[in-house]
């Protein structure tokens, strides 16, 4: 089966179970300078991608004719756009979206900055990268080389993600025919939906949308092992938060058959986990917990869609239920608002993709009153960072605050989507959720 030969093409490192780990003994002290937060943190979100925290490049905000964070923020806040933004038809939006790429990766020549005898031309191996000749070509290659393979599934899972917006490509559904134990990582998920989910994906390669999209974007349509690869790795993708939700709750031994259910907060939520969630995006991890007496999942933070935002209702759950809200603020502002003041209960486990707060001062300072928040009540923690540096990274800054470290690893429902980091193309591509951290109080008096 081509998928599982692609995915080990980009050296993943192996799935393991998780595990209990004995924190860092010796640590060095991180300098906590705090200082004014200089850009806001909505915008250091947004702007912080290059530092492998989420959110959107500049350059894309430049093509799109968007010019700031807050203009982008209006139109995903459904507000009426500035003109000039905006596509009429799929292939003037592909196009843009391609045009985020077109700047020279080696001498970071744009389009408007050429002679005009000098054309970008992408690299023919993976089409996602543009060089302004075959000089900086040349000169490039040594460090292109190292991603090229990789930045080449990039561009083809970027083009393929627009099947899962327009609904062309849907998530699998059902319970897991599968005892929820024996489903420890990706290679078991994907035998457990086995052939229900190929049909599922050959019917999807076979649609007229398929068809539609390659016209649109004027390009070959890759050959259909690399299509199927690519609906693979968009499915990890979309699966990775729900199921490492699951994760977290397996294995800090959460009892999910509360009466009136289980509540989760998904912490520093912005666009990434709320823009265009639907409803039925979290029954993956019900199915992970079959007899689950509910589960709340409130994402809580600054950049929480418009669509997203609902009330919580404080109404006890029906057994099997999965209830979404989202509000729109701080975690410490939320938990005296909401959570101390008893209008919601404390939360079973909250968890936080990529909080990033190793990556700036700004971003730790923002994140602190959370994080002595979450020790001093006790709260079971997970945390997910993108790479093995910003694990050691986020565990000193943890032990630092004396929180109590109970497991930290490679998470097994990473997502298996390269992510590339737009204005530095060959920087090796990050993989969201790649490891985990739990956490749960204060580390015990030795
Ligand atoms: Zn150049
Ligand atoms: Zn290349």
């Amino acid at each position: 089966m081509a998928p599982r030969s692609q995915r080990q093409k980009h050296k993943k490192p192996p799935s393991v179970a998780p595990m209990v780990v004995i924190p860092p003994t010796v640590v060095t002290p991180v300098p906590l300078n705090l200082s004014k937060p200089d850009p806001s943190i909505d915008a250091l979100g947004f702007f912080s991608l290059d530092n492998n925290v989420p959110g959107l490049s500049q350059l894309i905000l430049q093509n799109l004719n968007m010019k700031s964070y807050e203009e982008y923020k209006l139109v995903i806040d459904g507000g009426t756009p500035v003109a000039g933004f905006g596509f009429r038809c799929p292939q003037e939006m592909f196009q843009r979206m391609e045009d985020t790429f077109r700047f020279c990766a080696h001498c970071r020549a744009l389009p408007s900055g050429l002679s005009d005898s000098k054309v970008l031309r992408h690299c023919k191996r993976c089409r996602n990268v543009y060089y302004c000749g075959p000089e900086c070509q040349r000169s490039d290659w040594p460090a292109h080389r190292k991603v090229c393979q990789e930045l080449h599934l990039v561009a083809v899972d970027r083009l393929m993600e627009w099947l899962l917006v327009t609904g062309d490509f849907v998530l699998p559904s059902g319970p897991w025919p599968w005892p929820a134990e024996v489903v420890q990582d990706w290679d078991a998920w994907f035998s457990m939906r086995g052939s229900q989910l190929e049909a599922a994906m050959n019917a999807v390669l076979g649609s007229q949308a398929m068809t539609t999209l390659w016209a649109s974007v004027r390009r070959p349509r890759p050959d259909p092992d690399v299509l199927h690869g690519s609906l693979k790795r968009l499915l990890t993708d979309a699966l990775s938060r729900p199921l490492t939700l699951g994760l977290g709750l397996r294995a800090l031994g959460i009892d999910v058959r509360k009466a009136g259910g289980s509540t989760l907060h998904v912490i520093g939520a912005s666009h990434v986990e709320t823009f265009l969630v639907r409803p039925g995006d979290y029954d993956e991890l019900g199915y992970m917990f079959p007899g689950h007496h509910g589960l709340r999942v409130i994402m809580v933070g600054v950049d929480v869609a418009t669509d997203f935002l609902q009330s919580t209702s404080t109404s006890p759950l029906e057994p099997g239920a999965i209830q979404l809200s989202g509000h729109r603020g701080l975690y410490h502002d939320f938990w005296e608002e909401h959570v101390e003041t008893e209008h919601l209960t404390h939360p079973d486990l909250v968890v936080a993709f990529h909080p990033g707060f190793h990556a700036s001062v700004s971003l730790m300072e923002a994140w602190l009153p959370t994080l002595l928040l979450l020790r001093d009540y006790d709260i079971p923690t997970l945390i997910t960072v993108y790479s093995q540096k910003e694990l050691t990274a986020s565990l000193q800054i943890l032990v630092n605050l004396d929180i109590h470290i109970i497991a930290y690893g490679v998470n097994p429902f990473t997502s298996l989507k390269p992510e590339q980091v737009y204005s530095n193309p060959n920087k090796q591509p990050a993989y969201c959720n790649a490891y985990y951290i739990m956490f749960l109080g204060n580390t015990p008096a030795s």
